[in-house]
């Protein structure tokens, strides 16, 4: 039976992805997408699907989002929305507070309105694995780990999945949340790391790298991380969280030196043209050591993993941007 979907954030990165992948696994539903259209939206990515309709609002407007969801009999709302970039959260924190925070409050507030307790409506929050704070050399973050957020950036979605907790022990709500790592891929604004440094590479600019280089993210392609939201939605047990990764360490120096080396491949320029670009810039502050996820629950549970290579995912991404 064909259903009607909310993507809060459905204009972004992951968000279009996972439209993108919606609209192609079940093309009879219908797909709402809120998107307030920020500078890292592109809606032009999303335009032109057939069922899928962009509403341009914010997540904060409660009876907005209480309006869609009872007017279109939204069964499953993924919430994505947020200012996601975390340079951007320690230069102005407050929008972070207001869209992550408030945002997600307003969305949960609407949804628990319209669907009255009704349990078979279920509402995904898509949350980073940031909330964990920074490792050390060894361990991994998992579900049952404290938070420890550093940035105001992942304080926010902090606060927000803990309003999301709070939603389903207290009302009943049928929520599930996912905290992954670091994803790419195609359609990433180029503020981030992989889209600037591929961007800088190709025209020949200076790609900045904070401090040694040598901080650890755990990366994961973004169809996987849009095929782990889809399995939560159908499959995840509700009330509870998911660790989603790629078991992908690397850290930013080697991850850009392995960009350098396929960007010169593409551009048909001499190897270690794109390395001598390479610029160590002054440390971002509080800059998190070490991110690594276990995704042994999300694995074992529910049978999730990711089916991207690292190298498979980086060529379909470094193609997307020269392109
Ligand atoms: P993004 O910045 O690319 O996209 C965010 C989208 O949200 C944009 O389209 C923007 O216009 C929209 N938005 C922002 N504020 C809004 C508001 N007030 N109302 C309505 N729409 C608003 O972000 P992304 O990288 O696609 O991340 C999506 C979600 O996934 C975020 O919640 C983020 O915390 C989470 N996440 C991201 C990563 C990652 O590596 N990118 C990893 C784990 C979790």
């Amino acid at each position: 039976m064909s259903e009607t979907i909310l993507i809060t954030g459905g204009a972004g990165f992951i968000g279009s992805n996972l439209v993108h992948r919606w609209h192609r696994n079940h093309p009879d539903d219908r797909i709402l997408v809120l998107d307030k259209l920020t500078y890292a939206a592109d809606r032009t990515q999303i335009e032109g699907l057939e069922g899928v309709e962009l509403v341009v609002g914010d997540v904060q407007n409660l009876e907005l989002a209480r309006h869609l969801i009872q007017k279109h009999r939204v069964t499953k709302l993924f919430h994505l929305a947020a200012e996601s970039h975390v340079d951007r959260s320690i230069t102005g924190p407050a929008e972070f507070i207001q869209t992550n925070l408030g945002g997600t409050f307003s969305m949960l507030e609407a949804a628990r309105q319209a669907w009255a307790g009704d349990t078979a409506c279920r509402f995904l929050h898509i949350s980073t694995d940031e909330v964990y704070g920074s490792l050390g050399d060894t361990g991994k973050f998992h579900e049952a780990m404290a938070y420890a957020p550093n940035s105001p950036y992942s304080a926010s979605k902090a606060g927000s999945d803990h309003l999301v907790r709070a939603y389903h022990h207290t009302y009943g709500l049928n929520t599930v949340t996912t905290n992954c790592s670091n994803n790419y891929g195609p359609r990433q604004h180029p503020e981030k790391l992989i889209p600037l440094a591929i961007t800088r590479m190709a025209k020949g600019e200076p790609i900045p790298i904070y401090g040694d280089g040598l901080n650890i993210r755990d990366w994961l392609f973004v169809e996987d991380h849009c095929a782990a939201l889809e399995t939560v939605m159908r499959t995840g047990v509700a009330g509870e969280t998911y660790c989603v990764g790629g078991d992908n360490e690397q850290t930013n120096l080697a991850l850009v030196d392995g960009l350098c080396d396929l960007v010169d491949r593409h551009l048909q320029r001499p190897q270690g043209t794109s390395r001598k670009l390479k610029t160590f810039v002054q440390d971002r502050a509080g800059h998190d050591r070490r991110y690594a996820i276990d995704a042994t629950k999300i694995q074992q549970e529910l049978g999730w993993k990711p089916e991207t290579g690292f190298e498979q995912g980086l060529e379909a991404t470094v193609e997307w941007y020269l392109k």
